[in-house]
């Protein structure tokens, strides 16, 4: 494939480059990022690209074939099943039409919530943004009100729970023999 030339500036489009959430992009050769002003210098023109599905190892559970995770534009995940489509000439859905949202996930920390000494876990909402909350926080649906520990901290984007910093997240080392 022949590379690409930007449609506002006619310059070709550098390399692709990965986003910390996981999204790719091209920016345009005839543009950088000035660190100091925080402002694109020359052109801005941003070619963001499709990521492909990730396949998961769940099931479908109205067909048993697998889920992949798919990303809205807005951020928004969900599981779906991989045989599900769009017929762009029928304008009808296709196959498995499972679709599951996610709203967001959580995984355990190993740090003690500053209020109560329970563990604390980390927090990821559907539009990706994290937070450290209290393991023992939950939601009493009848009162409509929290439960247990109330301690919430906002990461900013970016930003990983100091426990897990660093060094924990090199692959572990190759071991000799
Ligand atoms: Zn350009
Ligand atoms: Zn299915
Ligand atoms: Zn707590």
């Amino acid at each position: 494939m022949a590379d690409e030339n930007c449609p506002k500036c006619g310059a070709p489009l550098g390399d692709i480059t990965e986003t910390k959430t996981g999204k790719k992009l091209q920016r345009c050769t005839a543009g950088s990022w000035n660190a100091e002003t925080h402002q694109t210098q020359g052109c801005d023109y941003v070619k963001w690209l499709e990521v492909p599905p990730q396949e998961l190892d769940e099931k479908c559970p109205k067909c048993g074939a697998n889920l992949i995770l798919a990303t809205t534009r807005f951020g928004k995940k969900m599981k779906k099943c991989s045989t599900g489509g769009w017929d762009p000439q029928e304008k009808k859905a296709i196959g498995c039409d499972y679709v599951e949202w996610i709203n967001g996930t959580s995984e355990p920390l190993d740090m003690d919530c500053p209020s109560c000494g329970e563990k604390l876990v980390l927090f990821t909402t559907s539009s990706g943004k994290k937070m450290e909350k209290c393991s023992t926080a939950g939601w009493d649906s009848s009162t409509k009100a929290p439960t247990g520990c109330t301690y919430v901290k906002w990461l900013k984007p970016g930003e990983v729970p100091t426990s897990n910093a660093g060094e924990e997240f090199l692959p572990p080392e190759p071991k000799e023999g």
